[in-house]
């Protein structure tokens, strides 16, 4: 949405997904699908056109083998798999030659008689019953956009590993897998077109430390590579073109938030205690290796949450294999120390795609084959990651959990495929801890409604509010358009919350709460009033929730006049359920 503010540019106005301020040029990124025209050559001209693809061919094979090596070396061979099959596409000759003899025969651009070629290529890829093999054409439609983008001079998301110049970066939509390969220390802002405060998106920019603004409809179209932006991850404003007294004013406030930041670092020695004396643990949420350093720098006891799906950097099609899980549990594992480290097995699907691993695309991904559904449709996959966890559990404190489980029978299953996973190891002599607990997610609202059967047999819970919330008040998390109704403290979540805490006192199992609600501060009190003390969230907002640790009762009191002020019903029924 966007309001003229004369000569001076425009105010485009989002929802705020991660705080802090950006000032700097946009870079407005390509869609997916670049609009391809056919030009008519004469003359010499179709001569020249031959060269120019060779050339942009060269190219692109050199990116991708530069690419292949740093993504190696940083995150290992299976990721560095991905760009060698893409670099053995380019080095096909029957597409090249087919394109060469395309541009000369019909005397065409580059451009058209490349994607004709392509095409024709994918359309018989998309045809063949073997997930693995359609994946293929994936591949080839992958780099023929980085072709296209070289012969057209654009930028593409995967470049975004590789900017030279700070840039705010500026897109219709943004996957969870492009947040995460962002190169940290050149992309200083991110301003979205769709997306919504809970989605993966916002998530990894907020954990990155990255000011992010979501939501924003048409800034993709209404901006411009180069335009000066200011942009406020807090209050979702985008200022395009500020004048310099503007500028002036954001600079200001940019590093008043940054002294007030470094304030709020030296609480992050202090422990969480309320001043009643109640005792909070307040853990880090982690998706990649690299945010443990800042989760110890704020704080964190340890990890409540990482979401090993990260793990699937880069669009690799397939989960890691066990000796890079292990490898990477290990390490984490280590560093978390003296504290626990909480591992939750793969949460594919839904948001998160589950690329070749789903035998189709799901019309309703969220409510399709996700989390341990899908674990339990792959046992293969779900397997080797139990074992990779379990043989990293000598190193450290380690936990593990299954998402989005929505019975019993799941948790069932999944015991028993990790119990005969720990007679194998024992067989084998592989060492690991015979007690690593294993606890359930609970973010179905069915799961919240059965907490106490499966308090009853799983070593522990953990509330995962954002698809807590996105199940019980159907509001799809990444989608803008209702995310005015998305209300972490709307009385039927703190509903279901309460009866999850319930079940959990009374069987004396331990309970945390990792959705975004808790990273909150007035969100996490309200939580700690219903009874939890285990908290996990974004690292970089551990420390403004310790400074809100009022008396524990205070926070109660609290809690009853928030519901007061939703609606009378629910505040008679929560009270009600608060005096317990
Ligand atoms: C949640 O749903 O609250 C949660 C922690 O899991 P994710 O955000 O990864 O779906
Ligand atoms: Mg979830």
């Amino acid at each position: 949405m966007t309001e003229g503010r004369g000569a001076a540019g425009e105010i485009l106005r989002g929802v705020g997904v991660s705080s802090g301020i950006a000032i700097g040029r946009a870079l407005v990124l390509e869609g997916p699908h670049v609009a391809i025209f056919r030009l008519d050559l004469e003359g010499e001209a179709p001569e020249r056109e031959v060269a120019r693809f060779q050339r942009a061919v060269r190219q692109a094979w050199r990116q991708l083998r530069r690419l292949r090596d740093r993504v190696t070396s940083e995150a290992g061979e299976t990721y560095g798999r991905v760009f060698q099959a893409q670099i053995l596409i380019l080095r096909d000759r029957a597409l090249l030659e087919e394109t060469l003899a395309l541009i000369r025969r019909e005397r065409v651009n580059a451009e058209w008689a490349f994607r004709s070629v392509v095409g024709r290529y994918t359309q018989v890829f998309a045809q063949l019953g073997d997930p693995e093999l359609r994946e293929r054409g994936t591949d080839i439609e992958d780099v023929e956009a980085r072709v296209q983008a070289i012969l057209t001079g654009s930028k593409r998301r995967h470049d975004l590993g590789e900017l030279a110049e700070d840039a705010i970066v500026v897109s219709a939509s943004l996957s969870p897998s492009d947040a995460a390969s962002l190169n940290r220390a050149r992309v200083i802002g991110l301003a979205i077109d769709g997306g919504g405060p809970a989605s993966h998106t916002a998530i990894i920019a907020s954990a990155l430390g990255i000011p992010a603004v979501a939501g924003l409809r048409d800034a993709s179209h209404v901006l411009r590579t180069g335009d000066l932006l200011a942009l406020d991850g807090a209050t979702g404003v985008v200022l395009r073109n500020p004048t310099q007294g503007e500028q002036d004013v954001w600079r200001e406030r940019k590093a008043r938030l940054a002294r007030r930041d470094l304030d709020l670092l030296l609480l992050s020695d202090q422990p969480a205690v309320t001043r009643d004396g109640l005792r909070v643990a307040l853990r880090a949420n982690v998706q990649l290796p690299e945010e443990m350093a800042a989760a110890r720098r704020f704080g964190a006891e340890g990890v409540g949450l990482f979401r090993s799906e990260f793990l699937r950097l880069g669009g690799t099609q397939e989960p890691p294999d066990e000796e890079t899980q292990y490898r990477a549990y290990r390490d984490l594992a280590e560093q978390a120390l003296p504290h626990e480290l909480a591992i939750r097995t793969f949460d594919l699907g839904g948001e998160k795609p589950a690329g070749a691993s789903l035998e189709r695309r799901e019309t309703n991904p969220a409510l399709g084959l996700r989390g341990i559904r899908f674990g339990l449709r792959r046992p293969e996959l779900l397997r080797a990651q139990a074992r990779a966890i379990l043989r990293a559990s000598p190193h450290g404190k380690v936990r593990m959990m299954l998402p989005m489980v929505s019975g019993l029978e799941e948790l069932r299953e999944a015991q028993a495929l990790v119990e005969s996973v720990r007679r194998d190891l024992a067989r084998e002599g592989v060492p690991f801890e015979p007690d690593v607990p294993l606890g359930v997610m609970i973010e179905v609202p069915a799961a919240a409604l059965v907490a106490d059967r499966l308090a009853r047999e799983a070593d522990f819970l953990a509330l995962g509010t954002n698809d807590l919330i996105q199940y019980a008040l159907a509001i799809d998390r990444g989608n803008q358009s209702v995310s005015y109704l998305y209300e972490p403290l709307h009385p039927a979540v703190l509903l279901l919350v309460r009866r999850v805490a319930e079940a959990a006192a009374a069987l004396g199992r331990r309970l945390s709460v990792c959705g975004e609600m808790a990273s909150s501060p007035p969100a996490a009190v309200v939580l700690i009033g219903l009874g939890v003390t285990e908290l996990s969230m974004t690292p970089s907002t551990i420390p403004a929730v310790k400074m809100r640790l009022d008396t524990a009762a205070a926070i109660k009191s609290r809690v009853r006049e928030r519901l007061a002020s939703l609606s009378p019903e629910a505040h008679a029924c929560a009270a009600e359920e608060l005096r317990r």
